[in-house]
């Protein structure tokens, strides 16, 4: 904290207030003052929406706002000059995960999205788009609409993030090309340096397959710029596959919590060879539908966890099971039925469970299904909001570690985070969302942001379930900003990226490998450096 700039202002560690002001002003004179806020009201869209921990933990110091690639390398040159890290943002909803607060406090958010939002291209021929990074899960599908596209899109729950910022923190849909990294067609990426590099075909001058073959010729350096700082993307592509003749999405009711290990083991080999199961399905627990759906209050009004009955009633009233899972099939409608015909005759021998299409749900129960056909086929929605109406004043946090696609372990992590949960007094409410060959398990904490003790609590589970995880061998896919704080340096593989994080806002000059830093002359492969476009 600094006072020396007239206002209590958090400022980068080690940088002191006139130095501060000085990076200021080369920032101002660089882009253009109005797009260099550092007021404290300007700067609180920037904080944590569901801190666990004071704000002034995670603050940043400024918000830039570049309005091209060459106004994101001017920032990087002058925040190398003045030791100012930086910390990149396209739309900053990573809300559950510390929106758009910096990991480092102090640091200068860079706000990619509010300026560079343009769709630059979308192949219809080859089914992709390259866009910028403030383009949302619902500008494109307005893109695609608009231009009478017969492509769709792969949205996560909540359409209005960026599909940039999504897929730099390896983020999910659940169309069969939900997972985002997977797909994504090649970047262009400032460098710590200041230079513009293009991934994959796209260093090669002139190409016309920069989005058709991500990997290039020799290392693909992709994934650096992911959950990382190792660059600031500009630019994106990401594949689009074609609207199918049709579609069905289903859901199947399992009643009691042990069903889990025999869904998940039913589940993997029709998974795995992506028939009949296409999508990327889900399976949510009933606290986690029946928040979506209703006030907790409805169910029970004590302090939690939620008691047995009162589980037993959201599932009656609701027609739901413990355990429900969601898919999509698409194609002709023959092979829908022959897809669904198999995906009911498999799960059919777990006792009790019930099958359902989105024709025939609709009601309260069944607005889940709604929503999940909705997003299933590219439609982005904001309904899954809803949830922060579950309890008053509602944030969470998630605590997301990846779970083995075989029952047993399944179950394991199931029965670990609930208990810990009910021993907190949190209601466990989760889904396991079913990549290939892995499941990520996503936990919401939710608290009431307004009492300290319900934070406490909640930093707390999470901190504890991080180190009891990784102790197990298990670790998260993605974390809020908060768990960096010690818990990670429990398991070795996260150990180094808590470090590397650091090191990297800290430092925007960290240095890079040298075939990164190849020259643009010296052949394809090599040609990492790029000019804008
Ligand atoms: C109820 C609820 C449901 C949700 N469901 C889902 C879901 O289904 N799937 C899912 O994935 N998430 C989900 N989320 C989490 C989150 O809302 C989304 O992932 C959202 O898309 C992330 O925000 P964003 O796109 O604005 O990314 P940002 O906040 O802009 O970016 C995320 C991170 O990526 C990095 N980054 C961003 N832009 C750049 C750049 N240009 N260069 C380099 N690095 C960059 C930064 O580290 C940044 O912190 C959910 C959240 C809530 C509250």
């Amino acid at each position: 904290m600094d006072t020396t700039l007239g206002k209590t202002q958090s400022l980068p560690p080690d940088v002191e207030g006139t130095a501060f002001a000085r990076a200021l002003a080369a920032f101002r004179e660089a882009i253009g003052a109005e797009w260099v806020l550092s007021e404290p009201e300007e700067l609180a869209p920037f904080h944590d929406p569901y801190p666990v921990r004071g704000q002034e933990h995670f603050a940043p110091s400024a918000v830039l706002r570049p309005g091209t690639v060459e106004d994101v390398q001017a920032i990087v040159r002058i925040a190398n000059e003045t030791r100012v890290p930086l910390s990149p943002v396209s739309t900053g909803k990573n809300n559950g995960y510390g929106g758009a607060s910096p990991r480092l406090c102090g640091a200068v958010v860079v706000d990619m999205g509010n300026r560079m939002n343009r769709v630059l291209e979308v192949n219809e021929k080859f089914g992709y788009a390259l866009v910028e990074p403030g383009v949302t899960y619902f500008d494109l599908y307005d893109h695609l609409q608009k231009s009478n596209s017969a492509l769709m899109l792969d949205c996560p729950d909540l359409g209005w993030g960026s599909i940039v910022g999504n897929t730099m923190d390896r983020g999910v849909g659940y169309s069969p090309y939900g997972d985002h990294f997977l797909w994504q067609t090649g970047m262009e990426v400032v460098l710590p340096t200041g230079d513009v590099m293009r991934t994959g075909m796209g260093a090669v001058p002139g190409s016309n397959t920069w989005q058709l073959f991500p990997y290039g010729f020799g290392p693909y350096p992709d994934g650096l710029f992911t959950q990382s700082n190792f660059g600031i993307v500009t630019k994106m592509g990401i594949a689009l596959m074609q609207r199918p003749p049709a579609s069905m999405t289903y859901l199947i009711t399992f009643d009691r919590e042990e069903d889990l290990e025999a869904i998940v083991d039913i589940m993997l080999p029709l998974r795995i060879n992506m028939a009949p199961i296409q999508n990327v399905p889900v399976i949510r627990n009933i606290v986690l539908d029946a928040g979506t759906v209703s006030k907790r209050s409805e169910w029970y009004d004590g302090p939690g966890p939620l008691p047995p009955s009162a589980i037993e009633k959201m599932k009656k009233t609701l027609g739901l099971g413990y355990w429900n899972f969601y898919g999509t099939l698409y194609g002709p409608p023959p092979m829908i039925d022959m897809f669904w015909t198999m995906i009911k005759d498999a799960f059919g021998t777990i006792e009790g469970a019930k099958f359902f299409t989105h024709e025939e749900r609709k009601d309260r129960g069944g607005e889940i299904l709604q929503d999940r056909h909705k997003i299933n086929n590219g439609i982005p929605s904001l309904d899954e909001m809803r949830l922060m109406e579950y309890i008053p004043n509602a944030g969470h946090v998630c605590f997301s570690p990846i779970s083995a696609p075989d029952g047993k372990d399944a179950l394991r992590q199931f029965e670990m985070v609930k208990a810990r949960a009910d021993e907190y007094s949190k209601d466990y409410a989760a889904d396991f969302i079913i990549g290939l060959r892995e499941m990520h398990h996503i936990c919401l904490f939710l608290f009431d942001t307004k009492d300290e003790k319900s934070k406490e609590e909640t930093f707390d589970l999470t901190r504890l379930l991080i180190a009891e995880a990784a102790a197990e061998g298990y670790g998260e896919y993605r974390t809020t900003t908060r768990s960096w704080m010690t818990s990670w340096r429990r398991s070795a593989g996260a150990a180094v990226r808590c470090e590397s994080s650091t090191r990297r806002s800290r430092t925007p000059s960290i240095q890079i490998p040298s075939w990164l830093r190849a020259s643009p002359a010296s052949g394809a492969g090599a040609s990492a450096i790029a000019a804008c476009k």
